[in-house]
């Protein structure tokens, strides 16, 4: 089937509530990772094709009657460039390691997935896409075939997956084959551009591919290459080296945390605190929650406690509940306890709980 045909006029054999059957079609049903075209039949959508039935949103039309059956080509020409560029990625990927399948393919309009089961670094990734984008250039023709199950040879083929005598094969030049069921461009120089996105780990054995093609690829390279060179000059650093210092800063980082987590709970045990009208008040920053609430429990043996640590309010002593009911009508508190009263403070000015504190008196 030409897969360029963007339009067909044919006939309604059937004709029944919400789908109708059609004599000839051009619509490509759901399989093999490729989503079922989107279209019309005359102005009515097709909500769903199942290989047989077109269901319709607004059933109306008759047995015998002769209608045009048209595709959405936007969308359809989209999938027909993910999917090229799908044999064309992973073709290129298993010539650098013969040891790659494919476990199942996503296509969709915005990004597409490969699912591949193998450890793939980061060279595979830059020497795949490289030679893949070498072959858009070179614009070679895609031509299918239709060859007997015994006869297939130096074919991407899961053949015990194949239940027909026949098999449709996908030849892009002399690059690469493969057996598939879905729609595919005529050249190579359509996909305009490859590039992977993302890769994730699906599990231990899979690996995720996220790529794009045509102008969103191109829009995304030159995005991505603008953040990182942005990236690069923030940290002084090029390019090939950030990803290095970010985990050396990010170590950094968790070691300093560490020293100041030690800090404070020195801090903690070396201040004397002193009432003022009866309540310990006392700012903190970044110590471990638990701690200060031990804290506050001691010294609300003698005294009211009130503890901030970050946008954390800690309140304790035999007036506790007053002092929160107080604090509540000036500052946004969510929070509550009994003996302790936990909560989240936002946007608090820090003299403002002060002078809030000074007209209680206990
Ligand atoms: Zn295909």
């Amino acid at each position: 089937m030409d897969s360029y045909l963007k339009s067909i006029k044919t006939i309604i054999i059937e004709s029944l509530n919400d789908y109708v059957i059609l004599k000839d079609s051009i619509f490509h049903k759901e399989g093999g990772g490729q989503p079922s075209d989107k279209g019309w039949i005359e102005k009515e959508e097709i909500l769903k094709y199942d290989g047989t039935k077109f269901y319709l949103k607004n059933n109306i039309f008759k047995k015998n009657q002769e209608v045009t059956l048209s595709i959405d080509w936007d969308y359809r020409y989209e999938l027909m460039k993910a999917h090229t560029a799908e044999h064309l990625l992973f073709g290129s990927l298993q010539k650098i390691n013969s040891s790659f399948e494919i476990e199942k393919i996503q296509l969709s309009e915005n990004e597409s997935k490969i699912f591949v089961i193998g450890e793939i670094n980061q060279k595979d990734l830059i020497l795949a896409q490289i030679a893949a984008n070498e072959k858009i250039k070179e614009d070679l023709k895609i031509k299918e075939e239709v060859v007997k199950k015994e006869d297939v040879t130096n074919t991407r083929i899961k053949i015990d997956k194949i239940k027909d005598e026949k098999v449709r094969i996908i030849n892009i030049g002399n690059y690469d084959k493969a057996a598939c069921s879905g729609t595919h461009l005529a050249s190579t120089k359509e996909i305009e551009f490859i590039i992977i996105k993302d890769i994730k780990k699906e599990s231990s054995k899979i690996t995720q591919l996220i790529f794009l093609t045509g102008k969103k690829a191109i829009n995304y390279a030159i995005t991505s290459c603008a953040i990182l060179t942005g990236l690069s000059n923030d940290l002084n650093e090029n390019p090939q080296k950030l990803s290095q210092r970010i985990i050396s800063i990010n170590n950094e980082n968790l070691l300093l945390k560490s020293t100041i987590r030690k800090l404070n709970n020195a801090l903690l045990n070396s201040i004397k605190f002193e009432p003022v009208n009866g309540i310990i008040f006392y700012e903190f920053n970044g110590i471990e929650s638990e701690k200060l609430i031990k804290k506050a429990s001691q010294e609300a043996q003698n005294s009211n406690v009130v503890f901030i640590n970050d946008n954390t309010i800690i309140i304790a002593g035999k007036n506790s509940e007053n002092i929160f009911e107080e604090l509540k009508k000036v500052f946004e508190i969510k929070g509550g306890g009994r003996e302790i009263k936990i909560g989240k403070i936002n946007n608090f000015d820090i003299n403002k709980i002060k002078i809030a504190l000074l007209r209680l008196k206990y």
